[in-house]
């Protein structure tokens, strides 16, 4: 092969965009994304019954989130990563709206919530192989979701309590294989669920992808708490996405731990946060306990300023980086 037909196989080879992060106004450079709130809801359906893509009187959605997410903005937070998924919500044009409205870089997602008993799993999920919904997340990734154009920065699946059900580990199969034709993270809803935690990294491992490649959320309700210890020994991020008013100790606890073990470059920040429930028909969830409260808890707690950086800026950019994690 001469060099310049190398040159072009490679090119065509390499991922165009490994190495950025996707947001709904497209590739981003890691190092411009800021401090990140890793897991929030700008809006979503939850609760309501299934429909993709998410419905809205837009009028009073804007009106609602766009002042909000202004005043997160004017806090010191750049980057939102919102994991309203596809059937309770997800609805990646007005994200684009809502981030031009405010500079705000925001990261939509591909895949199926397997949680809520599986409500919001679409039916064509029961039939289909996890080829055949790998096939439709990767085309997502590919051209954009639903005609707009708009690509999924990571994917977000779910799991239900207990053992994983067949419809669980095809989602996670599914979103390995999709992981390994996009390089897109997978942020998985697993909460407490422990044993769910490392089975998802079983099958990981199973399909050739690393622990680094999935994102343990909700991993703050974990009550078993080696077992973070453990996910993150296997290369898992600790996403620690439930802050608020009244969790403030429980989250400086689990950061404490984290630290102990050596952790904390694994550890990511939010609220799970949502300022449009149920089509504004519930009480908005805020997302600046982070700002107001935490990381003044932070740094009279010992946290270095190096620590807060890990935690809200570099690592949470890694998590969501696009690329492939083999192994
Ligand atoms: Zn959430």
């Amino acid at each position: 092969m001469d060099r310049r037909t190398f040159l072009i196989t490679s090119a065509a080879l390499a991922a165009p965009d490994a190495g950025q992060v996707m947001t709904v106004r497209g590739p981003v450079a890691p190092s411009a994304l800021g401090v990140m709130l890793a897991h929030e809801h700008l809006f979503s359906n939850f609760g309501e019954e299934p429909e993709e893509p998410g419905r809205y009187d837009e009028r009073a959605l804007l009106a609602a989130v766009v002042p909000y997410a202004k005043s997160v903005r004017e806090l010191g937070c750049s980057t939102i990563v919102d994991g309203t998924a596809a059937w309770f919500g997800r609805n990646p044009r007005l994200l684009r709206t809502i981030s031009e409205q405010t500079g705000l870089n925001i990261l939509t997602n591909a895949g199926y919530y397997g949680a809520a008993e599986d409500r919001y799993v679409p039916r064509h999920a029961r039939e289909e192989t996890a080829d055949q919904l790998a096939a439709r997340w990767v085309k997502e990734w590919r051209e954009g979701i639903g005609g707009t154009g708009i690509r999924p920065g990571f994917l977000k699946i779910g799991v239900d309590g207990g053992a994983l059900s067949e419809i669980d580990r095809k989602l996670v199969t599914a979103a390995a294989r999709t992981h390994r034709q996009s390089g897109l993270a997978i942020a998985a809803h697993t909460g407490e669920n422990e044993a769910a935690a490392l089975a998802q990294l079983a099958i990981l491992k199973a399909e050739g992808v690393r622990g680094e490649a999935w994102i343990w959320i909700h991993a703050n309700k974990a009550r078993d708490l080696e077992a973070l210890n453990e996910a993150a020994e296997r290369g898992a991020w600790i996403s620690l996405d439930g802050l608020d008013a009244e969790t403030l100790g429980r989250h400086l606890e689990l950061a404490r731990r984290m630290k102990a073990w050596g952790r904390l470059k694994q550890v990511l920040l939010s609220h799970d946060g949502n300022s449009f429930r149920a089509g504004g028909k519930r009480p908005m969830r805020g997302y600046t306990a982070l700002f107001t409260d935490f990381l003044p808890l932070l740094r009279q707690g010992g946290f270095t300023q190096e620590e807060v950086r890990w935690m809200t800026v570099e690592n949470p950019a890694r998590a969501y980086a696009v690329g492939g994690r083999p192994g």
